[in-house]
């Protein structure tokens, strides 16, 4: 038996160009699986993807993707589905367009539940069709622990990663009998372009509140996708991991 997770796996990953998403296609190539990550642009470690695959005997490959546009999202994920078998999701494009709720606009609202949420839905939508008629696969939303405890100046981000939350557990009732899993994971204060932009003021005050006393590398955070979506989790759907170094318990 092989000793990698995830070998001969197909795994689709939105957001992989960088950040968790970047580490969550690192994370499946040396687990042996093969990957196609979505996102609007190509990584810029890209060869260093296909690099890190052949050492592994897998293959990845970049399918451009808004993931809020769902004539593409439905093409990308035919297109993955007819190279192969679908057997993982790992839905983890995201973005942030912070400030006060009086302030906020309505393309601030939208864009995000549009990028956070909605391209869940499309993205299960077309692919956990194929899950189903194999009675088989793994699907792991990445949430926040603000959609969990909440944070002042977020009110759009925090209700895409909440309603991330119940639409996990949704899912999971509707397809656990067709075997598939759903899971979610909900990170804390993580080094990426994301949280990079943060006023120093506001990074300070975030990290006093992590009981670990530190910020999360994306490493920290594929390590537990791998495990969700691999078969070590195959008693596990419907539940939120949270990897935030204590800051939401
Ligand atoms: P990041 O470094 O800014 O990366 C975001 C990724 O999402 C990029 O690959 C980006 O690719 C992709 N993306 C954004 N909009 C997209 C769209 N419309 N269509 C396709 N891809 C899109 O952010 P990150 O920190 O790694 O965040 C990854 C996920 O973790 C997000 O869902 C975020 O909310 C969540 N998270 C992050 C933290 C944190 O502290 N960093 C904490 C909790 C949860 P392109 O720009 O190439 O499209």
């Amino acid at each position: 038996m092989s000793d990698q997770l995830l070998k001969g796996k197909q795994c689709i990953v939105t957001g992989g160009s960088k950040g968790i998403g970047l580490a969550v296609v690192k994370a499946f190539l040396a687990e042996g699986a093969s990957v196609e990550y979505f996102s609007r642009s190509k990584s810029e470690e890209h060869g260093s993807l296909e690099t890190l695959a052949a050492e592994h005997g897998a293959t990845v490959a970049w399918v451009a993707c808004d993931v809020a546009d769902e004539k593409a999202v439905d093409a990308a994920v035919e297109a993955t589905a007819a190279r192969g078998p679908i057997d993982v999701v790992v839905n983890n494009a995201g973005v942030t367009r912070d400030g006060l709720v009086f302030r906020m606009q309505l393309d601030d609202w939208k864009a995000v539940i549009d990028t956070n949420l909605t391209s869940a839905f499309l993205v299960c939508r077309a692919a956990a069709r194929h899950m189903i008629k194999r009675r088989s696969g793994s699907i792991v939303n990445v949430s926040s622990v603000v959609g969990i405890i909440g944070n002042g100046g977020q009110t759009n981000y925090a209700a895409s990663k909440a309603g991330l939350i119940g639409f996990t557990k949704s899912l999971a009732r509707e397809v656990a009998t067709r075997g598939v899993r759903v899971n979610a994971v909900a990170p804390g204060f993580v080094d990426t372009a994301m949280t990079d932009k943060l006023p120093e003021e506001a990074k300070e005050k975030l990290k006093a509140q992590i009981p670990l006393g530190r910020t999360a590398r994306p490493e920290e955070i594929a390590s537990v996708v791998v495990f969700l979506a691999s078969d070590m989790a195959s008693y596990i759907t419907g539940e939120v991991v949270k990897i935030d170094g204590g800051m939401g318990m």
